[in-house]
């Protein structure tokens, strides 16, 4: 009995339809689509040989020079499959520049298979891979052929491992399941050598490839035809992964929201769909041969690869001017803002969560003025290294124990002499210098680090209020900041109760300062917190006065000692309506027996205007600057003996 070509029908029949379904599926352009449907051909060429050589073995066929031809078409295209899905795999992670300039490595591509293709040719002579002479066999240089094709899946492993980042899960599976297939197949064959499985199992792998990675419905967004945002952020990575420049135009129509409420959905999509056949539009025109995006809400990228800043601002500039045009929709004209920034990566945005963080609202965090701006004109590069690092920033200093908490005297006016201090912290990372305290605040806040880090502060004023030089500076006492998650926490007293009474500190030495805006949640956990902090001797600063809601109901119902005016009144002084708020503003706390502090007074003029207004306490860089405890004692006691 002969062995039997149905699987390879089978192979063929499943080929042919992928090779179709590429085609009308426009797979066919771009290098990784290429050296799939090269697979493909290559793939139904050696299903051929292997038809033809079956039928010919099987009818005992005499004619050698044709049943040489149609083994060894078989062997050698079969052959070629490895290291052409090697190729496809690098083509996966974009790499090739990589590949380009490294020798070496191109070398040993090359080697095996070249070693293969001599064998070959030699066989005509020598027989050594195999011989048809006397019915097909196989000589002993055979083996080089599986030899060198495990090298090749070696390689495909090392790869696919090396650039693993770049993929997902399923299409890890979808690129690696060759390699059991083909490894079943040769089993398979082994066992039982009458079915001719090779060509189905490649049939089926390259199935499973098309299915888990070639699939345009991931990439394309439906409405505006652009690729979708999924694929930016997969594409940006590769680029960042492979130190590839490109130019980015970033597109964020800054009015899209305004836009959609007031026109409704389906006409902002339309709207859309204009922005995006303008920008198909415009990139043919200039030649730009931009790969167009198009993410969400309003934003569209086009990237450019290459050295190409000319092209990229000629072109952002015709956008710009195209987009700010009046556009008519339905009998309404819509005056779209366009806010188009220009970014050269990884020279302006050094890394892909660094693109994607600031892609996200620069139209928010920045004035729209109309024209094309260049990243790095509108970000300060280390504050976002700062931003995209904060909480690693934030562990590494809890771990080192580098937090420091600087001390801003406050002077009484009453008095004339400072009375207390504000504690304010400090941190100095070594990679990155000093940290913002607010950015520090608002990233503890969310990650919730905020409540060791409080609890940090609140030893170190401890520590200090306990020491001995303390209790020659004469002061009353010490404020200290209060976050709002803190005030939300119903640990609170208890933390700052036991770390008290292990200094020993009397409660009226402390002074708790707490935001007008945590004051406006007055949530029942912050309402019992402050109660019992008040009944063990507490007293309370609502700080930032003025910048809030100022509701009123608030001041009037939480046991509050001072108010701290927020900085901006000062900022306000050359408006005389201003100073009329602040008269009655005073004259109400007092009359509602508060004391008060201005903060940020800078000048002997402002010391002046508020001391006659009757505030209690002056704090600002007038006196000092916020300085480490140590400085801070040397300042208090000069400031003491020469009054
Ligand atoms: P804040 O509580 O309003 O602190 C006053 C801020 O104004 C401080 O900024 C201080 O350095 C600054 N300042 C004081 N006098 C002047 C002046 O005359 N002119 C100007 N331009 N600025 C002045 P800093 O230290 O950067 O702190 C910023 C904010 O971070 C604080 O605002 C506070 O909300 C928060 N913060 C600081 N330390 C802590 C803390 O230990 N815990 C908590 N929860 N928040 C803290
Ligand atoms: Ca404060
Ligand atoms: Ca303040």
């Amino acid at each position: 009995m002969g062995k039997s070509i149905s699987l390879d029908i089978a192979a063929l029949v499943i080929l042919t339809i992928l090779l179709i379904s590429c085609i009308f599926r426009k797979m066919t352009s771009g290098i990784s689509n290429r050296i799939f449907l090269i697979i493909i051909l290559i793939t139904i060429t050696a299903t051929v040989f292997d038809i033809t050589a079956v039928t010919l073995d099987n009818t005992q066929s005499t004619q050698t020079s044709v049943l040489y031809t149609a083994h060894a078409g078989y062997l050698i295209t079969h052959y070629l499959t490895a290291p052409l899905h090697l190729l496809f795999v690098i083509s996966l992670t974009d790499t090739w520049h990589k590949l380009k300039k490294n020798f070496a490595f191109q070398v040993v591509l090359v080697l095996p298979l070249a070693a293969v293709l001599i064998a070959f040719v030699a066989n005509a002579g020598n027989h050594l891979v195999f011989s048809v002479e006397n019915g097909y066999t196989r000589g002993p240089l055979f083996s080089l052929m599986y030899i060198t094709t495990i090298m090749y899946v070696v390689f495909d492993i090392a790869y696919i491992i090396r650039y693993r980042k770049l993929f997902d899960f399923g299409k890890i599976i979808a690129i690696s399941a060759v390699i059991p297939i083909s490894v079943a197949a040769m089993m398979i064959q082994m066992l039982y050598p009458m079915h001719l499985v090779e060509m189905f199992c490649c049939a089926v792998s390259l199935l499973i490839v098309s299915i888990g990675i070639q699939r345009p419905e991931d990439y394309i967004d439906s409405f505006t035809q652009l690729i979708k945002h999924s694929a930016y952020a997969h594409d940006m990575k590769h680029a960042f992964a492979n130190d590839k420049h490109v130019y980015i135009i970033m597109l964020n129509i800054s009015n899209f929201r305004t836009v959609q409420s007031l026109i409704g959905f389906d006409a902002a999509t339309q709207v859309l769909k204009k922005v995006a056949d303008k920008i198909r539009e415009i990139n043919r025109r200039t030649h730009g041969y931009a790969d167009l995006y198009y993410l969400d809400n309003g934003r569209f990228r086009m990237v450019f690869y290459g050295k190409n800043q000319e092209k990229t601002e000629e072109m952002a500039e015709v956008l710009n001017q195209e987009l700010k045009k009046k556009t008519n929709y339905n009998g309404l004209d819509i005056s779209l803002a366009p806010f188009i920034v220009l970014a050269h990566c990884p020279e302006e945005i050094t890394d892909f969560k660094m693109l994607m963080s600031f892609g996200a609202d620069f139209h928010i965090r920045n004035h729209y003025t109309g024209q094309v701006m260049h990243a790095s004109e509108l970000y300060d590069r280390n504050q976002l290294t700062i931003q995209n690092n904060i909480d690693s920033i934030i562990d590494r200093a809890l771990e080192n124990g580098s937090f420091q908490v600087y001390y801003q005297p406050i002077y009484s006016v009453k008095e004339g002499k400072f009375v207390s201090a504000e504690a304010l912290i400090r941190l100095k990372d070594p990679q990155h210098g000093f940290i913002s305290p607010e950015t520090l605040i608002v990233a503890a806040e969310k990650s919730g680090a905020i409540h060791k880090i409080g609890e940090v502060v609140f030893e170190k004023v401890c520590q200090f209020i306990a020491s001995k030089e303390f209790e020659q500076l004469g002061l009353d006492y010490i404020e200290i900041n209060l976050s709002v998650s803190q005030i939300m926490n119903g640990d609170l007293p208890e933390t700052l109760l036991s770390i008290m009474n292990e200094y020993k500190i009397s409660p009226d030495k402390i002074n708790l300062e707490i935001t007008e805006t945590a004051a406006a949640y007055a949530q029942r956990v912050m309402t019992e917190n402050l109660e019992k902090l008040t009944l063990a001797g507490i007293s309370f600063s609502l700080d930032d006065y003025g910048t809030g809601y100022s509701n009123m109901q608030r001041v009037i119902q939480l046991p509050l000692k001072i108010i701290k005016l927020d900085k901006s009144f000062v900022d306000e002084n050359n408006n005389p309506k201003m100073w009329i708020v602040l008269k009655n503003t005073v004259k109400m706390l007092k009359d509602m027996n508060m004391e008060i502090v201005v903060e940020g007074v800078e000048t002997q003029e402002m010391l002046d205007a508020f001391s006659k207004l009757k505030c209690d306490f002056i704090q600002g860089y007038y006196f000092s600057k916020p300085i480490p405890r140590n400085d801070f004692v040397e300042f208090i006691n000069s400031a003491n003996e020469a009054s």
